[in-house]
């Protein structure tokens, strides 16, 4: 049997397990996936052991997806985008760090793709600039999208502005970044905005005016849960073309498990599944 699972703290709620067992079910693989609670210090001690144990791929969240990355060989979107979320031992011997990988950034490329959403050469918004900010910065430059970060605190939208440009010699315009002041003016002017924020998950509360909401728009919201936000209902009300949390979350699981048993995931079974819970 192939064991994979999820580390974190906690992971009580985590929807990955029936997700990824919906994909073993679908497909006939003689597979589990297990939920671990490592104490923070404990990572590298969890790392080594699950290698030790024959684990096949280890999803890693919050607290963790930073600090693993020096626990494993990067790949270069994981180095740049400064986390990981998914852990492949299957080329590890004794001694050696899994490989690292962060499918966040893949969650959002398919998610919009799966929407027939294009990316290339539109003007992006992000709003956030925390861990799910970071992916989809890096995910939408990588794209080919021109990209614009907004954050409450403006110092950190710039900071990560910075990274992406620095880190995606391909992009032909430098991102910019800014507070929430002018957010109106650009997602007025843009064709992609994703909300990387946690507004909206607590209370129902949208990080953007509606009034720059429009029909030739495409809103992520990461926030799944609840499912249907503010920000999505605003902006489906206005014609825009809208892509909830859990796509993001599927796809992100999709990638892992693409990676780790080199098979087509069955990404019906997986939504199903998801959705099935949220
Ligand atoms: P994080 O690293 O803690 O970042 C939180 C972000 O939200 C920061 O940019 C923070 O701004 C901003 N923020 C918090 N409260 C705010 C407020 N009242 N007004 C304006 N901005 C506020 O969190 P994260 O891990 O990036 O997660 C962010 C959201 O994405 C969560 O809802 C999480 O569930 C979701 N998420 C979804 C997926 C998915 O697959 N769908 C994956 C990862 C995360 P400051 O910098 O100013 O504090």
């Amino acid at each position: 049997m192939d064991v994979f699972g999820l580390l974190g703290n906690p992971v009580g709620h985590s929807l990955s397990p029936p997700m990824h067992e919906a994909a073993y079910d679908e497909l006939g693989l003689d597979a589990r996936y297990v939920t671990f609670e490592p104490d923070p210090d404990d990572l590298g001690a969890a790392i080594e052991g699950a290698r030790a144990l024959g684990i096949a791929g280890l999803n890693v969240t919050i607290p963790f997806k930073e600090a693993a990355l020096d626990r494993v060989e990067p790949d270069d979107l994981a180095a740049r985008i400064g986390a990981v979320n998914t852990l492949d031992f299957s080329d590890a011997g004794p001694g050696d760090p899994p490989t690292g990988h962060n499918t966040d950034a893949a969650g959002v490329r398919r998610a919009f793709a799966h929407h027939d959403v294009r990316l290339a050469d539109r003007h992006a918004v992000v709003v956030g600039a925390g861990g799910a900010a970071r992916a989809t910065a890096f995910a939408l430059a990588d794209a080919g999208a021109t990209l614009h970060v907004a954050n409450r605190t403006a110092d950190r939208a710039e900071a990560l502005a910075a990274d992406v440009g620095r880190a995606t010699p391909s992009a032909s315009t430098a991102p910019t970044a800014g507070g929430l002041d002018d957010l109106d003016d650009r997602v007025a002017a843009a064709d992609v905005v994703v909300n990387a924020t946690s507004v909206g998950m607590e209370e129902d509360r949208s990080p953007i005016p509606a009034d720059a909401l429009h029909a030739n728009l495409a809103v992520l919201d990461a926030v799944y849960r609840p499912l249907d936000t503010r920000l999505l209902r605003e902006a489906r009300e206005r014609g825009a073309t809208t892509v909830d949390g859990a796509w993001m979350l599927l796809y992100q699981g999709v990638e892992a498990f693409e990676r780790w048993t080199g098979l087509d995931a069955p990404v019906d079974a997986m939504n199903a599944a998801l959705r099935a819970r949220l």
